[in-house]
């Protein structure tokens, strides 16, 4: 039996799923799955959402190979390189997010894509004024290179005037293109969720999700969490009052007590928040501060449970008086952080 697992309830993926539909009404969906996907598990989460949604959208070539689905794959901006061009799957479909690659493409590429548009963002993308030449001079030069969407990112959403206004930029360029190029999207979790951003990029055919599928986003929109850690001790063990436990004898135990040992630890998540700015003063507080306000992160029940020392590489210990030997604990971890290996038991 697995002592450390996160469970991934694909019903409520599902669920939000279907809140993301009528947030966005006859809009296509496309779903990203990279980083895989959101630490969810690439391959299952592929296959459980190839029939819900238009697009799987992947974060680079790698992924895509890792995955067994008829649906179309997008390579999303910004990691698509030249290299990546030269696989042939009919259901890739690859971003064209600067202009020197268009250069380097073979007169008779027989490609799928998606052309980036940079509206504001600065990392990558073809830039708005170049936007009408660049789609001239691949329909001249190269007529086997179908343009099937052109998108762009909106990268500072909380801010809703900026945003909207960078929506009207891409509008601009991009709205005439209606009807002929099939896929024009901009919205992806925020802006899906956000009713002014959505309202401004009512122009658009397709959004895509990620945060919002998975439950990273939008619990105030009805959006569930898909996913929970659990563990069960794999060890527990008495200590006698004034023994000390664990590395650095961190922790001294005040009476006599039982010490439960879990298989989960930085990999995974475990008591890296605490990062430090090497300003001593800054640390100082920081530390100070963490240390009156404990934040809990393993629960019994609804009751927090008590972490001896700090957390190992893969090991924590915890106050297990009063516990269950078999107690079932929940861990608040993201699996964006934690270790994919994991174990995942999805429940359906
Ligand atoms: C990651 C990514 C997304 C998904 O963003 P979410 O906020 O998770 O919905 C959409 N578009 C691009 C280009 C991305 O890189």
């Amino acid at each position: 039996m697995s002592n450390f697992w996160c469970e991934i309830d694909l019903n409520a993926i599902e669920h939000n799923i279907n809140i993301i539909k009528k947030l966005i009404g006859d809009k296509k969906l496309i779903g990203v799955i990279k980083g895989d996907a959101y630490g969810l598990g690439i391959n299952t989460i592929s296959k459980y959402l190839e029939d819900k949604v238009d697009i799987l959208a992947v974060g680079n070539i790698e992924e895509s190979r890792q995955i067994d689905v008829k649906t179309d794959i997008l390579l999303l901006s910004p990691l698509c390189t030249i290299e990546d061009f030269k696989d042939d799957r009919e259901n890739l479909i690859f971003s064209i997010d600067n202009e020197e690659i268009i250069k380097e493409l073979p007169q008779n590429t027989k490609k799928r894509v998606h052309i980036y548009v940079d509206t504001g963002m600065n990392r990558m993308g073809i830039k708005i004024n170049r936007l009408d030449s660049v789609i001239q001079e691949l329909k001249s030069n190269h007529p086997n290179i179908e343009i099937e969407g052109l998108y762009t990112h909106l990268h500072k959403c909380k801010d809703v005037r900026y945003t909207v206004s960078q929506v009207g930029r891409f509008k601009k360029v991009a709205e005439k293109y209606k009807g002929e190029i099939p896929f024009i999207h901009c919205l992806a979790s925020s802006g899906i969720l956000d009713n002014d951003i959505r309202k401004a990029a009512d122009f658009t055919t397709a959004a895509r999700g990620g945060n919002i599928i998975y439950g990273y986003a939008g619990y105030n929109r009805g959006i569930k969490k898909t996913f929970t850690y659990y563990a069960v001790p794999v060890n527990v063990c008495k200590v006698a009052k004034g023994e000390q436990v664990g590395y650095g004898g961190l922790f001294t135990a005040k009476s006599d007590m039982t010490v439960g040992v879990l298989a989960c630890g930085n990999v995974h998540g475990m008591g890296i928040t605490r990062e430090t700015k090497n300003n001593p003063i800054y640390d100082m507080f920081k530390i100070l501060y963490r240390s009156i306000k404990k934040r809990y992160v393993i629960f019994n029940g609804g009751r927090p449970v008590e972490i001896l020392g700090k957390p190992n590489m893969n090991v924590t210990l915890i106050n297990m008086t009063g516990l269950d030997k078999y107690a079932k604990l929940k861990i608040d971890l993201s699996p964006v952080i934690s270790e994919s290996s994991v174990e995942k038991v999805y429940i359906e």
